[in-house]
């Protein structure tokens, strides 16, 4: 392998003008955290572009610890050389003599990023062009839809010379655009759904309701486990915090209106969301909703659960197919973990023939109807316990996710 620097190119943060500065900093922190078990790595910022020297490290390991940055466009391997049009022109052609395949057209692009380069553009192109077009006779060159096209970005620290890309996680950096509380359950939606938020710069903090002791220990462990999976993600610890729903949850079954259940659980479970989430200074409440997945995620249903909030609630799944879904829990890393056969509170409370569409004035009604109900929410929410979740814990996991990644062809 020739390639001894990764580039790293930013994504959506090129929009934001005055912040730019502010998050390109917090986007270079994440990376070297999320590299941070790959000491040989040494990490060079400029503008709109991180430079990242491999000193003899895996390009593979690196590659699959940028993949879980957000904020990052695409990233590739590359080979630095001097910054002259000989040095220029002899590196090309190692990076061409190294790849896997000789492809039938080709086109050269160089980005002079330091003026003071005494060559222009279109004349480096030209010079490398020539010289892999008389080592490699057989090549044509095709500027509108070129098979390769070798890139020279010339720097005043050097050049860096590459063939091939790969897409990052795209987004925001992590925590750019403002905190969020999630709500996280032990399925297979709501971690996408935090994926998907963090991705858009969403710093979050998760609440979970558990029915202890009519749910087991070990479902809120599955639930810790997600979390601290997430974190990961976050590039920091992240908040978890594990409501106790046991009491508001017996009451609701003691209505007499069993189709409701799920809607009166959902409110209130949004309602201490919401009491959390202005504790912890969140803008938004965030959930794994798919719409028409069950009876409480049809439009109906949405409409009198998600009126419990004056926050946003925010349902990054609602247009989501299932198997979408479930192909990016995969793809993150979550799947696994959510489909463990430990029981959540809801699944264990589920009447037989919940409403699809229920009615405000009578869930309202009955809430009303239950004595105390406004001080059983706000005591649930007082009495939360909050653990911290870091990514430390799962570098093991991580480490056996990156060797069944061993057999990926990058190149
Ligand atoms: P599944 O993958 O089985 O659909 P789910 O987590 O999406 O799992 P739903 O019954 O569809 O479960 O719940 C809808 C949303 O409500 C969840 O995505 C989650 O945001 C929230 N939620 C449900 N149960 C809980 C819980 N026990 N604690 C916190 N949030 C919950
Ligand atoms: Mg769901």
């Amino acid at each position: 392998m020739i390639y001894d620097f990764i580039t790293v190119r930013f994504g959506e943060i090129t929009l934001k003008g005055r912040n730019r500065g502010r998050f390109e900093q917090q986007l270079l922190r994440h990376v070297q955290d999320a590299l941070g078990h790959m000491p040989e790595l040494e990490f060079n910022k400029t503008y709109g572009r991180i430079y990242i020297k491999l000193n003899g490290a895996s390009y593979k390991e690196a590659a699959a610890g940028l993949g879980k940055v957000f904020g990052i466009h695409s990233f590739s391997p590359v080979k630095r050389t001097e910054s002259d049009a000989d040095s220029i022109r002899e590196t090309a052609l190692e990076v061409w003599k190294s790849l896997p395949k000789e492809p039938a057209t080709f086109k050269v692009s160089t980005k002079r990023g330091w003026k003071g380069f005494p060559h222009p553009s279109y004349d480096m192109n030209h010079i490398v062009g020539s010289a892999i077009l008389r080592a490699y006779p057989g090549l044509a060159v095709d500027v509108h839809r070129p098979e390769t096209e070798l890139r020279v970005d010339i720097q005043p620290e050097g050049t860096y010379l590459y063939c091939a890309s790969e897409p990052g996680a795209g987004g925001f950096p992590y925590g750019t655009n403002g905190k969020a509380m999630l709500l996280l359950s032990g399925g297979i939606d709501s971690p996408v759904a935090a994926w998907s938020a963090m991705r858009k710069g969403l710093e979050l903090e998760a609440v979970h309701f558990h029915s202890y002791p009519f749910t087991s220990e070990q479902s809120t462990d599955k639930v810790i486990e997600l979390a601290r999976w997430l974190s990961v993600y976050a590039g920091k610890p992240l908040k978890l915090h594990l409501v106790s729903f046991t009491d508001i949850q017996t009451r609701f079954t003691q209505t007499g209106q069993e189709h409701l259940t799920i809607t009166l659980m959902r409110r209130s479970m949004l309602a201490i969301a919401e009491l959390l989430a202005e504790k912890h200074g969140a803008g938004a409440v965030v959930t794994g909703d798919s719409l028409g997945q069950v009876a409480s995620q049809t439009l109906g249903s949405m409409n009198v659960i998600g009126r419990t909030l004056s926050l946003p609630l925010l349902r990054p799944l609602v247009m989501m197919d299932k198997q979408e879904i479930i192909d990016k829990a995969v793809q993150i890393g979550t799947y696994e973990t959510s489909i463990l056969p430990f029981e959540d509170c809801c699944t264990l409370f589920v009447p037989k023939s919940p409403s699809t569409n229920p009615n405000l004035r009578v869930v309202e009604r009955t809430e009303q109807s239950i004595e105390g109900l406004g001080d059983m929410v706000r005591l649930a929410a007082e009495n939360t316990e909050t653990i911290v979740l870091s990514r430390g814990e799962i570098i093991k996991r991580k480490s056996a996710v990156l060797q069944e990644s061993e057999d990926r062809d990058w190149f």
